[in-house]
């Protein structure tokens, strides 16, 4: 995936559409004071200056699906694993809830459930029946909505012809109103996703960690930078 924070406005509307997609439980207020709020994408939020001259930057942060990822090499029971797509994947009847693997992710995008998800009922009617309702103490977080990578996987078969880029979009993918995010194959490097990592402004969060990120973010373009090229 590619993350162009420049085109970021901080409208929250890929937050909205992940937890809606993925049947992630209503946050209560007091489960953010406690720290316990699911949010498998979230924006976080920079703030640069003194009031009034102030601005505001902002990053949306999801699963990594590092190629070196550090949380699959504690599961001890293989929960959470590398498929042969890259995928960094969660598999919910495995779990355990050890929650080994949110100690080791260094991006915090790993979510433990605290308690049984309830919905009031009319919004049990929205519940997505392509994903699993995740029970009290399993682990959970963003898979890059493998429903619909499988859904057109399975369609692109059924019509004879080979998955092409721009086919699979992920929830927060569609909802982004100024497309700040793009999902693709990064081995097909006529992909977009592959032509923006050869992006000027191209970085990966953490980077000196080593795990090997597969979510590039560009940089935002400063238009009030002291220098020219310079990124904020
Ligand atoms: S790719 Fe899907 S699961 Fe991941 S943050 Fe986006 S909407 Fe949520
Ligand atoms: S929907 Fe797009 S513009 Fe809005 S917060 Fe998410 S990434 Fe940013």
């Amino acid at each position: 995936m590619a993350v162009d924070a420049d085109k970021c406005t901080g409208c929250q509307a890929c937050v909205v559409a992940c937890q809606s997609e993925n049947n992630i439980p209503i946050n209560e207020p007091d489960h953010f004071l406690q720290r316990r709020a699911i949010q498998w994408i979230r924006i976080e939020r920079y703030w640069e200056g003194e009031f009034p001259d102030v601005k505001a930057r902002f990053v949306p942060m999801l699963c990594q699906h590092c190629e070196n990822a550090p949380c699959e090499s504690v599961c001890p029971v293989f929960a959470t694993y590398h498929n042969n797509e890259g995928l960094n994947v969660q598999v919910y009847n495995r779990c355990i809830g050890t929650r080994f693997c949110a100690n080791n992710d260094p991006w915090n995008v790993r979510f433990f459930n605290f308690w049984e998800p309830v919905w009031p009922e009319p919004l049990r009617n929205q519940l997505n029946t392509d994903v699993t309702v995740r029970s009290r103490g399993i682990m959970e977080k963003c898979p890059f909505c493998i429903q619909r990578i499988r859904r057109t996987t399975r369609d692109a078969g059924i019509e004879g012809r080979e998955v092409e880029d721009g086919d699979v979009v992920p929830a927060c993918v569609q909802s982004c109103p100024t497309n700040a995010l793009v999902f693709g194959d990064l081995n097909d490097s006529s992909s977009q996703v592959a032509h923006l990592r050869e992006d000027g402004r191209q970085y990966r969060i953490l980077d000196h960690l080593g795990t090997e990120p597969s979510v590039h973010y560009l940089a935002k373009i400063d238009p009030y930078a002291a220098s020219e090229g310079e990124h904020a």
